[in-house]
């Protein structure tokens, strides 16, 4: 049996985690999981989990640790992860790496992959990203042109509503101030690689499959995959 891909992608807002674990988890058969979908699902579907994350999102905060930690202890439950998985967007703080441990203790390693991007190339990015209103498509659209329907359904393409330059700022303080710190918590790590993300989606994307086939050669050097060591 083949080892599973137990991979999260870390990186600050704008630096195309989304994009990248769509392609990766595409490519590799599994799972891409992303709780800023599922958040946006359930306020649009208007569940009790919308109603309570919905204003802590326009803000640009981040939802409730214990909260988020029931949602992904859930997910990672379902039997089509056994393959492996893409974590987009989760852990964002120290105590949700904690407890993502806890949960894959025993289930196989982790993979972590830091996507870098310089704080000016996000801000002007996330200015220029647009998400479809009808298929949830995130794409890029050229400065100053006029924004294109979505290429895939052709449907209309909006800012998402969290990226207004002000809470642009605001997500990007709440990263380097929370999530930032996952970079340490992580980087001693033999399973953890940093790949620059500050190129083309294309080198980005193989940059991140070169990172996960050496720590999956890592892993099968140390063995530490059969033991279910991180
Ligand atoms: P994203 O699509 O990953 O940028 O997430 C959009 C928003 O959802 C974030 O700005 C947070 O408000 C919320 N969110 C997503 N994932 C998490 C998480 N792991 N912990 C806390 N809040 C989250």
């Amino acid at each position: 049996m083949s080892v599973p891909i137990n991979l999260v992608v870390l990186g600050p807002p704008g630096a195309g985690k989304g994009t990248q674990a769509v392609v990766f988890a595409q490519q590799r058969g599994i799972p891409k999981i992303s709780t800023g979908d599922i958040l946006r699902d359930a306020v649009q579907s208007g569940t009790e989990l919308g109603q309570r994350a919905k204003a802590t999102m326009d803000a640009g905060g981040l939802v409730d640790d214990q909260l988020m930690i029931a949602i992904v202890r859930e997910r990672l439950g379902r039997a089509d992860v056994a393959s492996g998985f893409v974590l987009d967007g989760f852990p964002r703080t120290v105590a949700q790496a904690t407890a993502l441990d806890e949960i894959m203790s025993g289930q196989g390693a982790l993979a972590v992959v830091d996507i870098a991007v310089p704080d000016d190339a996000l801000v002007a990015r996330l200015a220029l990203r647009r998400v479809c209103g009808q298929c949830g498509n995130t794409t890029t659209v050229a400065a100053g042109a006029e924004v294109p329907p979505c290429e895939r359904c052709g449907g209309e393409l909006v800012l998402r509503s969290d990226d207004t330059e002000e809470v642009v700022r605001e997500r990007l303080r709440v990263y380097a101030d929370a999530t930032k710190p996952l970079v340490d918590y992580y980087s001693s790590r033999p399973t953890f690689r940093a790949v620059d993300g500050n190129q083309a989606p294309d080198a980005v994307g193989a940059a991140l499959n070169g990172a996960v086939d050496d720590i999956l050669r890592e892993l099968a050097v140390s063995g530490a995959a059969a033991g279910g060591d991180r």
